[in-house]
């Protein structure tokens, strides 16, 4: 379906024609996807010990990303972003990604109206939440159909719940829908034959590696925090031996790093990993998978981000759209839950995705220490596997 654009009020960064408007991203949102609540509990396991006078929210919750949306409407970045109407995905476009069976459990548990039903540990439907979930994964397919018809090369898609731990047949981590996933096949359906998948959420992006872990089509790359399986709903490790099965072997590759690792064990790691993976992959087109949770005050991350080492991975996502899929990325949101610096951090990625050269935004929340060294003998070891180990990484 055709976007609308709903205020589109950005100039585009460098020299353009006197008067011309032009948006450098477009931002894809729908208000609907707030009404999903995971409830409160203990952080976000939904229980009530019965001793504590003041439980959380989930951490999944609708603030954070009131938060986002905000800071991208009023904050320095707004005169560079359009804002597009999302909508729900039909059920039949479901299809692409997930199985039948998967689909229409999920279907009976929201039509059974079940209040905080468990759908797996910390994954709670609650009425309105399912609705958010279609629209999540529609308003995702409607930012890559945008890039897809060529009406931008940078979209945005808002979404929440997010949707890269979901798996063709099974819900995950506060995700029932594969966002990114579903708009990847589109992309391929649509006639694109190479698409690379950068997930730099501090979770491994396992639902999106199970998803595309046998074809070639797709290379999908996870860095994120080393965490291992969490139960029966997350089975993958996300280790660097998970590479992909069949015709896939050698598409997936996991970048594990140490707990602390901060912005230059980041810049190192997409440096020496990310770049010459993608070089030689020369993906059509790239989606950027973005969570603020590996950023140094997020609850549910032990990784050490900061606003500068977004803006850097954002600028080298940019540069490797520049030179292999004509300056074409789909970014999608995922987790981030710090209600404050979540969003701080977004602005600060696509003040980087953009290629703005001076930051428009101060770090609020400021110095926090950073040791790369073990990150970078990480970084060195995964590399040393990928050659031996990944046949088109032979020689990187
Ligand atoms: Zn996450």
């Amino acid at each position: 379906m055709a976007s609308s654009s709903v205020a589109a009020t950005a100039a585009e960064p460098g020299p353009h024609a006197a008067g011309e408007k032009v948006a450098a991203a477009a931002v894809f949102w729908h208000e609907g996807m707030l009404a999903h609540d995971a409830g409160r509990g203990v952080f976000g396991r939904g229980l009530d010990p019965g001793f504590l006078d003041v439980l959380d929210h989930h951490p999944e919750n609708a603030d954070r990303v009131r938060n986002m949306v905000s800071i991208l409407r009023r904050g320095p970045i707004a005169r560079f972003l359009s804002w597009h109407s999302g909508r729900p995905a039909h059920a039949a476009e479901l299809l692409s990604f997930h199985s039948a069976e998967y689909i229409e459990e999920l279907v009976q548990a929201d039509s059974a109206g079940a209040n905080n039903n468990k759908i797996c540990e910390c994954t709670f439907l609650n009425p309105g939440s399912w609705d958010a979930a279609l629209l999540a994964a529609g308003t995702t397919l409607s930012a890559m159909k945008h890039i897809l018809d060529g009406h931008a090369k940078i979209a945005y898609a808002l979404v929440r719940p997010p949707g890269h731990h979901a798996q063709p047949d099974r819900a995950d981590g506060y995700c029932f829908l594969n966002n990114a996933g579903l708009a990847v096949k589109l992309a391929l359906d649509s006639g694109r034959r190479r698409v690379a998948v950068v997930d730099i959420d501090v979770h491994y992006g396992n639902g999106t590696a199970e998803g595309f872990y046998h074809t070639d089509s797709v290379l999908t790359i996870s860095l994120h925090m080393k965490h291992g399986s969490w139960g029966p709903s997350h089975p993958q490790s996300g280790l660097v031996d998970e590479t992909g099965e069949g015709r896939g072997l050698g598409y997936n590759l996991n970048i594990p790093l140490p707990n602390g690792s901060g912005d230059a064990g980041y810049e190192y790691a997409m440096n020496e990993l990310v770049v010459p993976a993608i070089e030689k992959f020369r993906p059509e087109l790239m989606v950027f998978v973005v969570g603020q949770d590996s950023s140094a005050f997020d609850p549910n991350g032990r990784q050490c981000l900061t606003m500068d080492g977004y803006r850097k991975i954002g600028q080298i996502m940019r540069g490797m759209a520049d030179q292999h899929s004509n300056g074409q990325i789909l970014i999608v949101q995922e987790g981030g839950y710090h209600i404050t610096y979540s969003a701080y951090c977004l602005h600060a990625t696509l003040e980087g995705v953009l290629n703005l050269q001076a930051p428009l935004l101060d770090d609020p929340l400021g110095f926090y220490p950073d040791d790369e060294k073990y990150t970078m003998q990480a970084v060195d070891i995964i590399k040393k596997c990928w050659k031996e180990s990944i046949p088109f990484l032979k020689d990187i």
